[in-house]
């Protein structure tokens, strides 16, 4: 039954659909070595390190410039406080001076010098909080330092199975090129087109259906598949489907 177009034809196509699931396994076994797995996990964990580095990098520098604010803000309040004194001495020297504008001066005085010891107690607070955050920010340093070591020692041994790998990848990519020339071009496309949608999209029909979505076949068409020269494609699914039985 078999000819030289039709049938011969989706020999051909199966083999190169074999083939390039066979570069697939081998791909995907390359992706899976307990090497990669290992480079992926330290990877991520890099990266989450590096975000949360980053944020508290920016905490500290955000702190650290209400900080100097703040020790402004205090300087400030010094400042005033000393006039202030200054001019209460003055006063108290003047013999003119009335008792109540030295109550007013002494009231002033109390009063910043409680907002400098409540700024103080601020600067305090927030110096503390630096102070941890950049206990933080060493110890996650040191974590992301020796999480790079190992990094930087895996990937000489995922380059490796890479390296080693490629060769047999290079002798699969020739084979499928080999196997290409000998395939329709009409058929070919009609198969790339498949394969964006399904890993393999040549599939047998099995008992009267499209083994690739299970949709029971038509009877003209399960005729169809019978004929040498025919490409069905499912009607429910577009696989390209070819009969066991002949
Ligand atoms: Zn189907």
């Amino acid at each position: 039954m078999r000819g030289e177009n039709g049938m011969s034809k989706l020999d051909t196509l199966l083999l190169y659909q074999q083939t390039e699931q066979k570069k697939q396994d081998l791909e995907q076994t390359l992706r899976s070595t307990p090497a990669r797995q290992k480079y992926n996990r330290l990877y991520t964990q890099l990266k989450n390190q590096q975000v949360t580095n980053q944020k508290l990098s920016d905490d500290i520098a955000e702190k650290s410039a209400r900080l100097a604010k703040y020790k402004e803000r205090v300087e400030k309040l010094k400042d005033r406080i000393d006039l202030e004194s200054g001019e209460l001495e003055t006063i108290r020297n003047d013999e003119e001076s009335t008792g109540e504008e030295m109550t007013e001066l002494r009231k002033d005085i109390e009063k910043l010098s409680k907002e400098i010891a409540q700024v103080i107690r601020e600067v305090k607070r927030i110096q503390a909080e630096v102070e941890k955050t950049k206990e933080e920010y060493q110890k996650t340093n040191l974590v992301a330092r020796n999480a790079k070591k190992e990094f930087d020692q895996i990937k000489i041994t995922v380059d490796k199975e890479k390296a080693d790998s490629a060769d047999a990848i290079k002798a699969i990519d020739a084979e499928l090129s080999k196997i290409e020339k000998g395939i329709d071009a009409e058929l070919f496309k009609k198969y790339q087109k498949g394969r964006q949608h399904y890993a393999v999209p040549v599939v047998p029909v099995i008992g009267g259906k499209c083994s690739g979505c299970n949709m029971s076949l038509p009877m003209v068409m399960l005729k169809k598949l019978n004929s040498r020269d025919a490409v069905i494609e499912c009607e429910n699914c577009g696989r390209i489907l070819y009969s066991n039985d002949l």
